[in-house]
């Protein structure tokens, strides 16, 4: 590999932080090589510790939708900054970002804020738990949810890339409150509701799941969701850590519109800060301590320097015209991919949604997470391998989604489309 100084730093990092990262999907396990370390990024672009440039879209996993260290983005968090890092009081702030949010989700009607997207959701199923009374949750084969004991059942992202698909370390207890059936399939969600419906406390969902590569809800799926959690008296969690601000600006929920009871947000809400939150309906917010009885906390919720980056961020994208841009490039690019792969013969299976895109090396539609597994891994890594070369970055492995920002230009595009074809054509034996 022509990247010494990142093959060295990985050494390093190995010997002090388990796995050398400090989270697993960075360690480009699934593609047979050291991860890239970086030194900085700005707009489109990172630039590696050996001085190699990349086109990103990976944005930090889904945040930087304005790219990196954008300025308006940035002049606001130093601004902040300069007033003190945090409080542990209220600010004005939290509460404009809560009706930032309000006004931009059409269900939600108030918010919690936390610090991550593991948060959100651990903090969303103990306030579903507390109000309906119940036990279970129910959630979907290769959807990721953060890594709460209760979610860590057969899930995407890392989890499915090193095929740990119930981690040890989660108490059996635990696990058997959580149900699983696969994506897109009314049948065996129809079943678990016969037998155990009266115990399911929540179903949660990512409503465009982006954690098995990048799988769309088939038409009426959504609508037989949110049905049949109304019948049996348990609540709907769209988690839109990922889909939020991503697959439309109002969310999936707009997009597919469709009422969840509670939602899920992170990544974008931060702009590139530590935020995840938890929103959703009036009457079942107020449960959640002070209001209610039902606890959760935390030392740097509502963060001054997150919440002002969530809140440009948002701004930004919220501008005319902007949101219908950033999809417009994103399908731009897509359809290059798609046609790179149809031109040389490649079998393929390729989605885009927004602003999030991903390309399978399956000849099958991919619908759910048993036919993401159907895809060719090893022609993945040596295509990924291939592309690093070329000087493009995507998520390091076939169950993940790749993010577009406002920022990727029409150059970055046509020669990313080169450059996959490329990295494409060299992967024909
Ligand atoms: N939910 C979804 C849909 C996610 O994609 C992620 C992270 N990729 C999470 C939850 C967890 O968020 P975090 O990594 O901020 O804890």
């Amino acid at each position: 590999m022509n990247r010494p100084n990142s093959a060295k730093a990985f050494e390093e990092a190995k010997k002090v932080i388990p796995g050398g990262v400090n989270s697993p999907v960075r360690a480009f396990r699934a593609i047979g090589t050291h991860p890239v370390f970086v030194k900085e990024g700005h707009g489109s672009k990172f630039t590696d510790i050996d001085g190699k440039q990349y086109i990103d879209y990976v944005g930090s996993w889904g945040p930087l939708i304005h790219g990196h260290a954008h300025p308006e983005v940035i002049d606001a968090i130093r601004d902040y900054a300069g007033r003190g890092t945090s409080y542990g009081a209220p600010t004005e702030l939290e509460t404009e970002m809560a009706k930032m949010v309000i006004d931009i989700l059409p269900s939600v009607e108030m918010v919690r804020f936390v610090s991550s997207g593991t948060e959100a959701t651990m903090s969303a199923l103990r306030l579903a738990r507390g109000y309906t009374k119940r036990n279970k949750i129910l959630k979907f084969e290769g959807c990721f949810h953060g890594h709460a004991d209760s979610l860590l059942i057969k899930a995407g992202s890392g989890v499915a890339t090193l095929g740990l698909p119930d981690s040890p370390g989660v108490p059996e207890s635990i696990a058997a409150h959580t149900l699983t059936v696969p994506y897109n399939d009314q049948e065996s969600l129809q079943l678990a509701f016969e037998k155990f419906g009266e115990d399911i406390a929540a179903v949660i969902l990512e409503p465009v799941a982006g954690n098995m590569g990048l799988v769309t809800p088939k038409p009426g799926y959504l609508e037989f969701i949110r049905k049949i959690t109304k019948e049996y008296g348990a609540l709907l969690i769209f988690d839109e850590v990922m889909s939020g601000f991503r697959v439309h600006y109002r969310g999936a929920q707009a997009l597919y519109n469709i009422d969840p009871d509670l939602t899920c947000l992170g990544k974008v809400i931060g702009g590139g800060l530590p935020v995840g939150a938890y929103a959703g309906k009036r009457e079942i917010m107020e449960n959640i301590a002070p209001a209610g009885s039902i606890y959760q906390a935390g030392t740097l919720s509502g963060n001054p320097l997150a919440m002002i980056a969530g809140y440009t961020t948002l701004k930004l994208l919220g501008q005319p015209g902007v949101f219908e841009e950033l999809e417009r490039q994103t399908i731009k690019l897509a359809n290059g991919i798609k046609k790179n792969a149809e031109d040389l013969g490649i079998p393929h299976y390729s989605n885009q949604v927004g602003s999030m895109f991903c390309l399978y090396f399956n000849e099958h539609e991919v619908t759910d997470y048993q036919m993401a597994t159907k895809s060719d891994t090893a022609r993945f890594a040596e295509y990924y391998r291939y592309l690093l070369e070329e000087g493009v970055y995507i998520a390091p492995s076939q169950y993940e989604s790749c993010f577009m920002s406002t920022v990727h230009t029409d150059e970055d595009i046509a020669k990313t489309i080169e450059a996959t074809y490329n990295a494409m054509k060299k992967t024909i034996k």
